[in-house]
């Protein structure tokens, strides 16, 4: 089995409250770069002109922690989500 036939094994079982808090303040005065865009590798976050903040679909996260890591303002609370919850991975 490839690595991309394991990745289709997992499943997500989306906790009913977010488990990533973003400043929307922050992103909108301080952020020019939009690192997290680029580097959540779920495509989860996404700018939204019409509301004029960033907004991230936590339900689809992996759980890898790249969005903590790259927001370098300090916007994202992010924690697991809570125990039973979020994604489960088959192989690793
Ligand atoms: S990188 Fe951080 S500050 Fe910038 S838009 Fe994303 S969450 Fe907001
Ligand atoms: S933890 Fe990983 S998968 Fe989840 S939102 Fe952040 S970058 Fe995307």
């Amino acid at each position: 089995m490839d690595a991309t036939e394991k990745l289709t094994k997992n499943a997500i079982k989306p906790d009913g409250e977010s488990h990533i808090a973003i400043d929307a303040e922050v992103c909108r005065t301080r952020c020019t770069e939009r690192y997290c865009e680029r580097v959540c590798p779920a495509t989860l976050y996404e700018w939204n002109a019409e509301a004029d903040r960033m907004v991230v679909e936590y339900a689809g996260c992996l759980e890898c922690g790249t969005c903590l890591v790259a927001c370098r303002e300090d916007a994202l609370s992010w924690r697991y989500p809570r125990g039973g919850w979020g994604v489960q991975y088959r192989y690793g």
